[in-house]
């Protein structure tokens, strides 16, 4: 139990098969009150109640700094702290440069980069009172390697953005013991991904992978589950690459 009576936000951990309910699911298998953030109140009850009654479902949108603060009120409420924040909600756009148009551009930024600014400055104040906190940010190779399989270019400015700013937040608050790290995962079998590739696509991908398979959420839950935990008590300002091998660097 790496996480007993710690409470850790989630966001963007509704879809069944995503990263994020992995994730709330081995936050809350090892100790964690979960708080499960997505944009459906009902969706989102319903997530955090398949993990067990302990812990709590709210509707939000990420780039919606009152509806944000709204439900940072209800978790303290309800659990009188938080130590853990995984700023997971995200969504793609598969478009070339020439064809984002504003609306785009804006609804990508919003929700992966903004998103992750505003659940993070309505955390800090809580972790900053209470001693220590972990943010945990979650990436995308596509912003490491200029643009992935299905994310256009706007999408790996935005997730390339995360890391920057992850970064600065880790230098900022590291004097107030919290630690912000990242996470840059490879293809992992989502329903981000769902239904878009077709074998032979798979294939191909599979091929220039060195551990010869796409990921799967609990890839990535398990190392958000590292740098959530004291596990990676001296680690700020990291970004860990879950890949597979498909970036080496
Ligand atoms: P998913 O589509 O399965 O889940 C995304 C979740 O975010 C959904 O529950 C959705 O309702 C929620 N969400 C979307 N917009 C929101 C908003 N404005 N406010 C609150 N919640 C919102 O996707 P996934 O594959 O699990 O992706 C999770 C994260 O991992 C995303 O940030 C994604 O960009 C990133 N990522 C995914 C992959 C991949 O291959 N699946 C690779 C690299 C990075």
């Amino acid at each position: 139990m790496l996480l007993e009576g710690k409470v850790a936000i989630v966001t963007g951990a509704a879809s069944a098969r995503g990263i994020g309910r992995a994730t709330a699911r081995t936050l809350a298998d090892h100790g964690a009150q979960v708080v499960i953030l997505d944009l459906d109140a009902d969706t989102a009850h319903e997530a955090a109640q398949s993990l067990g009654s302990a812990h709590l479902g709210l509707g939000a949108n990420v780039a919606d700094e009152a509806a944000v603060a709204d439900a940072v009120d209800a978790a303290m409420a309800r659990f009188g702290r938080i130590d853990v924040l995984v700023n997971n909600a995200g969504i793609t756009q598969p478009v070339k440069t020439l064809d984002i148009r504003r609306a785009d551009y804006d609804r990508i930024l919003d929700v992966n980069l903004r998103g992750t600014l505003i659940c993070s400055q309505a955390v800090i104040p809580h972790m900053i009172a209470g001693g220590s906190g972990s943010i945990v940010c979650i990436s995308s190779v596509s912003a490491q390697r200029g643009g992935g399989i299905f994310g256009g270019p706007h999408y790996s400015a935005a997730k390339a953005g995360v890391l920057g700013l992850a970064k600065a937040m880790a230098r900022e608050f590291g004097p107030q013991q919290v630690r912000v790290n990242s996470i840059a995962p490879g293809l992992i079998s989502t329903d981000i991904t769902a239904g878009k590739l077709s074998d032979a696509q798979e294939a191909e991908i599979r091929s220039g992978i060195p551990l010869a398979r796409l990921g799967r959420a609990d890839d990535v839950a398990n190392a958000v589950l590292f740098l959530a935990s004291d596990l990676s008590s001296y680690l700020t300002g990291v970004t860990l690459d879950v890949n597979g091998g498909m970036l080496i660097h």
